[in-house]
């Protein structure tokens, strides 16, 4: 079963205007000839202020999609400083990020936010990015599946077949964000096809067809090989994806595996 293959850049708070516009112009130049077989999807997620000007720099790149890095779970009203679905529906963004581990450890997000979120998200016509991912100390502790279970449980599986067929997942360890410390392709594996097959009980077929992308510490020099697993089907990609070289060589490796 042949899946989208996706390769997502979350910016995180980084980059100002003018640096932002000089990524994607670069991204633009380097991805040209990648235009032509447009078998992966490249996904930008830039801070929400620079949603709708990223969108018009990739409009007419029909391999590039944007992506909010996060919503309210409302649709408007009395909530100073967030951003709704549906305004970043109309920034031309197609796609938003759910449950950064980031924003469950540091804005304390809950399943039940989230959960609140992905409905938000589905309601407004965009596609969540669901990231789960367990800490060093549960993996330690051998709550991995524990843990990655419930996140999927109490966030997402409330969803009805047509809901989920929209989802994408991303399984980043906590431990490998940021830190230089990725999980190695086998241990990796092993949480997707676990991931997979959650999906299936759930979902039966659908699950062969949902992309489920590994983030944590993604560079030129490891895309390849995790690229390669059969149930990696592509990447959420953080520090690298600020620098063009290394994102582009991260989506090359991406149409090798
Ligand atoms: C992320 O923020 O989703 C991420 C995976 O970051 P990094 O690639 O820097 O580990």
């Amino acid at each position: 079963m042949s899946r989208t293959k996706i390769v997502a850049g979350n910016w995180k708070m980084n980059l100002v205007s003018q640096e932002a516009k000089d990524l994607v112009n670069q991204l633009i130049e380097l991805c040209k000839p990648l235009a032509d077989n447009p078998k992966v999807r490249i996904i930008l997620a830039p801070a929400s202020v620079y949603l709708s000007s990223v969108f018009t720099q990739v409009e007419d790149h029909p391999h590039f999609s944007v992506s909010a890095q996060n919503l309210h779970e409302g649709d408007q009203g009395a909530f100073t400083g967030e951003i709704s679905g549906s305004m970043i529906r109309s920034t031309g963004a197609s796609f938003v990020l759910v449950g950064h581990s980031e924003r469950r450890t540091l804005f304390g997000e809950t399943d039940s936010t989230l959960a609140a979120k992905t409905n938000a998200a589905i309601r407004n016509g965009l596609s969540p990015i669901f990231c789960i991912g367990e800490s060093l100390e549960e993996r330690e502790n051998e709550k991995t599946f524990d843990i990655l279970q419930s996140q999927l449980m109490n966030g997402l599986f409330h969803l009805s077949l047509s809901e989920m067929a929209g989802v994408i997942i991303a399984y980043e360890p906590v431990w490998a964000i940021g830190t230089g410390k990725t999980a190695s392709p086998e241990q990796a594996q092993e949480v997707h096809a676990f991931i997979r097959r959650l999906l299936t009980e759930k979902y039966g077929e659908l699950a062969q067809r949902i992309p489920i992308l590994y983030g944590g510490s993604v560079n030129p020099g490891n895309a390849e090989t995790l690229f390669a697993c059969p149930d990696i089907d592509g990447g959420l990609v953080g520090g690298a994806s600020l620098k063009a070289q290394d994102f582009h060589a991260i989506i090359q490796a991406m149409y090798k595996g």
